[in-house]
């Protein structure tokens, strides 16, 4: 630790004084319920604040403890999921829930080991469930703290690799205030969130300027330091949405890909953007429609739909077809267009039919 223990208890008292003052008031904040700590954390993983908070209270109303979970459907709770996007996040969610009631009698393990061995936790999440809940000392390293740490002790070491991100878990532990871990964390994460923010941070104001090494240096703004984006893919998705009088076609995806156990309308995905006359000549919309002559009806609908590391270009046709005996439209669920809304289905999806008034 670059400091003397001076001044790490300097710091770690600001903070928490900061925080006292600062702090938003969140419906996880201040509670000792694991499970609630647990859920708000897995949401909160990718999601804004604003975001998670509509789907936090929501959630919870459902599923308000570890049994109500384990005992839903994986359906009903990708539903409720529907929209914040990364679905593995809720496929884990629901297994652990039924790991801890069949293993642990329903009741949240206490300690890092078992906590971390479970489903969709890492370091992070443990971390926060121990410390948050537990009070046991476990510092958590999310974005935010690798952002204050890097600025206030001016460490340039990039936080995406795994040199850095042992360099930052081992000061993030260092300064960790041992006494109360809780509350130290969530000082830290929250300063990181609302003050030391990434673009223009408020320095001279700051109740940590005296400390901060990278505000003394005039370097703020090049902390921290990230090695390289990583690559983006574009795809090229082909969506048929295939009416038979008040019904269409869905079907789950299984395959290990994005939006695994969504639902969706029959998919045509091509190595590049594919133009009409391609679609209807595809062996694909052959199959589908068993070769007959099929129209496009109404206006074609495009999205570009922007993922972490995939660019969905995706096309929606809607076409009819009355007949779909003998065609690879029995691979398909057939369901009233009414029902529709009870599938969990991706933003992409969901996008398509609001803007269709589906
Ligand atoms: S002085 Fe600026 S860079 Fe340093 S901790 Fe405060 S807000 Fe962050």
């Amino acid at each position: 630790m670059p400091f003397t223990n001076s001044r790490i208890n300097h710091i770690r008292q600001a903070l928490s004084n900061w925080y006292e003052i600062h702090k938003r008031d969140l419906p996880w904040r201040d509670i000792k319920d694991t499970y609630k700590i647990w859920i708000s954390e897995i949401i909160l993983q990718q999601t804004r604040v604003n975001q998670g908070h509509n789907y936090y209270i929501r959630f919870i109303k459902r599923f308000p403890d570890i049994k109500s979970l384990a005992e839903a459907d994986e359906q009903e709770v990708l539903k409720y999921w529907q929209g914040l996007g990364y679905y593995s996040r809720a496929r884990n969610l629901h297994k652990t829930a039924q790991i801890i009631l069949q293993k642990y009698n329903g009741s949240f393990p206490t300690t890092f080991k078992e906590i971390i061995s479970l489903p969709g936790i890492g370091e992070y999440t443990a971390s926060a469930i121990c410390s948050f809940s537990y009070n046991q000392p476990y510092a958590t390293v999310d974005g935010n703290i690798f952002r204050v740490l890097s600025r206030l002790f001016a460490i340039d070491t990039p936080i995406d690799t795994t040199i850095g991100k042992k360099e930052f878990n081992e000061i993030a532990q260092q300064l960790l205030d041992k006494r109360n871990p809780g509350l130290h964390n969530q000082s830290i994460m929250e300063f990181g969130a609302i003050y030391c923010i990434p673009k223009n941070p408020d320095c001279i104001n700051c109740v940590l300027k005296e400390f901060c090494k990278a505000y003394n240096l005039e370097i703020a703004h090049q902390l921290p330091v990230k090695i390289g984006k990583t690559k983006v893919t574009n795809r090229y998705f082909n969506y048929f949405f295939v009416k038979q009088g008040d019904y269409t076609f869905l079907r789950k995806r299984t395959k290990k890909d994005i939006w695994l156990n969504l639902y969706e309308f029959p998919l045509l995905e091509t190595d590049k953007a594919a133009d009409l006359n391609e679609i209807l000549k595809s062996e694909f919309l052959v199959e589908l429609s068993g070769n007959k002559n099929i129209e496009i009806e109404g206006p074609v609908t495009s999205f570009r739909h922007i993922l972490s590391h995939q660019v969905i270009n995706a096309v929606f046709y809607t076409i009819n077809i009355m007949t779909p005996e003998n065609t690879d439209l029995e691979n398909y669920q057939k369901i009233r267009l009414e029902d529709l809304k009870r599938f969990p289905v991706s933003r992409l999806t969901e996008m398509f039919l609001e803007k269709t008034h589906i």
